[in-house]
């Protein structure tokens, strides 16, 4: 199984790998080295604040001497890139799925395109195969094409759904949602959305009167609220997150499309950023396509 999804990631990894083995080989570390690994993290999408970041510590080892040759770099490298995802890793909320009484909402939300709808789906199924009892709500109104597809979704994972009609308030679908999650005795509840970006307060509005919802029926719990990213979409991303994490309280990233993109670095860009944590990571169109981030396991597989 993991042999498969490497090879789905394989682009991303490999763009990086590819060019940093030759400077990790190196017997002598100079100046034009982190030069040339800063010009490797800006190509990988680090962006220039995480990159500047990242590059001004290791300098700093450089020049104190605890850097000399490639083997230094790469333990110091994969050092800083694992601390700049741990900061925001820390926040994960989502806890696995061991008692009833918590962590059992999602709310999918991101700009149009980004893969919510795609990636509810896929939960939904990771949760059936798990054993679990869930519901799918969906509540991007805004098109009845979004029903269509999540009820496709649903149909061929073979769990619940409650949609509403074209163009109803989501709020009202979102109600109905947690009335049949509360007296069904449903363990989990993914509620897509819309993810239209007109204005920053209509958003915020939408996704308010939905978590209002969600919290009159659900007090005590946990609203698990999952951002999608398209990771092809690079730098200009990072920018759809911010208005996303300032309309609403963000729990988790999905960063999806990684199958699509060579630019591992956004994910360190976005999680130093925003200092929101990545949850999982969407790579293609089927539905057993995605992975729950592992910190270590990412900065390893870019490392090479
Ligand atoms: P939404 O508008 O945010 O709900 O986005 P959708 O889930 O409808 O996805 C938009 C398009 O991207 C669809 O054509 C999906 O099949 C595609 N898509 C979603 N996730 C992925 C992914 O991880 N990899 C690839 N290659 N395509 C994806
Ligand atoms: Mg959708």
């Amino acid at each position: 199984m993991f042999s498969f999804i490497k090879n789905k990631l394989k682009k991303i990894y490999n763009q990086v790998t590819s060019k940093i083995s030759s400077i990790f080989s190196l017997k002598k570390i100079d100046e034009q080295t982190l030069q040339e690994l800063q010009e490797i993290l800006l190509s990988a999408d680090t962006g220039v604040k995480t990159t500047r970041s990242i590059i001004q510590n290791l300098k700093d080892q450089f020049k104190r001497g605890d850097i000399q040759k490639g083997e230094d770099l790469k333990k110091a490298l994969e050092k800083q890139l694992c601390e700049t995802l741990r900061q925001a890793q820390g926040k994960l909320l989502e806890k696995p799925l061991t008692n009833n009484q918590h962590n059992h909402i999602f709310l999918m939300v991101g700009i149009n395109g980004s893969g919510k709808t795609t990636f509810a789906g896929k939960l939904a199924n990771k949760f059936k195969h798990e054993g679990k009892k869930v519901l799918m709500v969906a509540a991007d109104t805004f098109r009845a094409a979004a029903t269509e597809q999540l009820e496709k979704w649903a149909e061929s994972i073979g769990v619940d759904i409650i949609t509403g009609t074209e163009n109803q308030d989501p709020a009202s679908v979102v109600f109905k949602g947690c009335e049949k999650y509360k007296n069904e005795n449903f363990d989990v509840i993914i509620i897509d959305t819309a993810g239209r970006l007109q204005t920053k307060i209509n958003l915020m509005r939408e996704l308010e009167k939905i978590k209002k919802i969600i919290n009159r029926h659900f007090p005590d719990e946990t609203i698990n609220t999952l951002l999608t990213i398209d990771a092809m979409l690079g730098q200009n991303s990072l920018e759809q997150a911010k208005i996303f994490s300032e309309s609403t309280n963000v729990s988790g990233i999905v960063m999806t499309k990684m199958d699509g993109t060579g630019k591992g670095g956004i994910v360190f860009a976005i999680t130093q950023q925003l200092g929101i944590p990545i949850s999982y990571i969407s790579f293609g169109e089927k539905v057993d396509q995605l992975k729950q981030f592992n910190t270590q396991e990412y900065v390893d597989e870019l490392l090479g």
